[in-house]
């Protein structure tokens, strides 16, 4: 069955306007794998970017049980009440490994469902990090586009896509909990080193004290890290997002790393360094997805593997033959 769809202008139009029938029409643009589809959704994005760029970005991650949607609907509740406008986008790669999605199948941020405000935008069960994190950047645009001021995009740290959406966002938050007794030990270094902002959710109740002792343990560990390019230092709270003790907090010093980077400059040459990152791993992207699709692959890519197998070539070198059979169709 063919969808309807619409002019251009009408996408673009209604988008700037705010009209979020609109701009989910349009996010599933971006998110179709039909060619006249991206076709679309190609000039939408480029008939809104001149209007993009004022939202303040933030990426949230955490492992799965965290407390991450719980805390998203009531900060999310604070940021409203500070009279912004708030988008939340997921990136869930996750649905690559178990076919399913961690973050979309349960009923999540409730307590700003529905909320006129808010936009809560799942991600779609895309195939691969590149193509989820590339949809996320243009759906990230859309909203801004449509004048949310504060996009939070959510990811679950289990992978790579913290380090996708680190390279989306204006600030990083990870969200970490108590209670495991060596939980420092399991986060990979690289990711703490990624992080502007450490919550430490669930204090509350018999966690309060160990949550405090992660606190502490946390702030150790960071003095040993080098001094930030971006000329903040991470910080560490505590928090309770289903008692919603600590929110506040978290959202002043959201406010506060946002004045610091932008008064010293990092804020803006970070945004550009993104542009040109975003060009790169687009790039990847789509010659990634050329090679892949292209029917004559498939077949060059089984017996490629048959080759491989067999021992008459070396992975590496098969590897190379198939780039050049795909650019120059021949030698294969
Ligand atoms: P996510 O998978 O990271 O999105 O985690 P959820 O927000 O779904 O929370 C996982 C579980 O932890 C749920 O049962 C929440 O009610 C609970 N939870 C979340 N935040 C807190 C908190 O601050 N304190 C306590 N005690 N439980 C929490």
């Amino acid at each position: 069955m063919v969808k309807k769809r619409l002019p251009v202008e009408t996408y673009i139009h209604g988008i700037l306007n705010g009209d979020r029938v609109l701009l989910s029409q349009a996010i599933t643009l971006v998110e179709s794998t039909l060619n006249t589809d991206l076709k679309l959704a190609q000039a939408v994005v480029r008939g809104i970017l001149p209007h993009t760029g004022k939202s303040l970005r933030v990426g949230i991650t955490g492992i799965p049980g965290a407390g991450k949607s719980t805390l998203i609907g009531n900060l999310g509740k604070v940021i409203l009440k500070a009279g912004k406008k708030l988008a939340v986008l997921t990136v869930d790669p996750s649905s690559k490994i178990s076919g399913g999605s961690i973050l979309g199948d349960k009923t999540r941020m409730e307590a700003i469902v529905g909320e006129a405000g808010v936009y809560i935008r799942p991600s779609s069960t895309g195939k691969t990090l590149g193509g989820v994190s590339a949809k996320t950047r243009e759906i990230l645009l859309l909203c801004e586009a449509a004048g949310f001021d504060v996009v939070i995009i959510e990811t679950v740290g289990v992978g790579q896509s913290e380090v996708a959406v680190r390279e989306m966002v204006d600030v990083f938050l990870l969200m970490l909990i108590t209670g495991a007794g060596d939980e420092l030990q399991g986060i990979k270094k690289g990711i703490m080193e990624m992080a502007d902002l450490f919550v430490i959710n669930k204090a509350d109740g018999k966690n309060a004290e160990k949550a405090l002792q992660t606190k502490s343990d946390l702030k150790k560990i960071l003095h040993y890290f080098p001094a930030p390019e971006n000329g903040w230092h991470p910080t560490v709270l505590t928090c309770s997002s289903l008692y919603q003790e600590g929110l506040q907090e978290i959202w002043e010093l959201i406010l506060q790393y946002e004045q610091t980077v932008k008064k010293n400059g990092f804020f803006e040459s970070n945004r550009s360094l993104q542009q040109i990152s975003w060009l790169e791993s687009h790039i990847n992207f789509l010659l990634e997805q050329e090679f892949y699709s292209h029917p004559d692959m498939a077949p060059a890519l089984e017996k490629a593997k048959r080759q491989v197998l067999e021992g008459k070539y070396s992975a590496i070198g098969m590897a190379r033959r198939l780039v050049n059979f795909f650019f120059n169709r021949s030698g294969f």
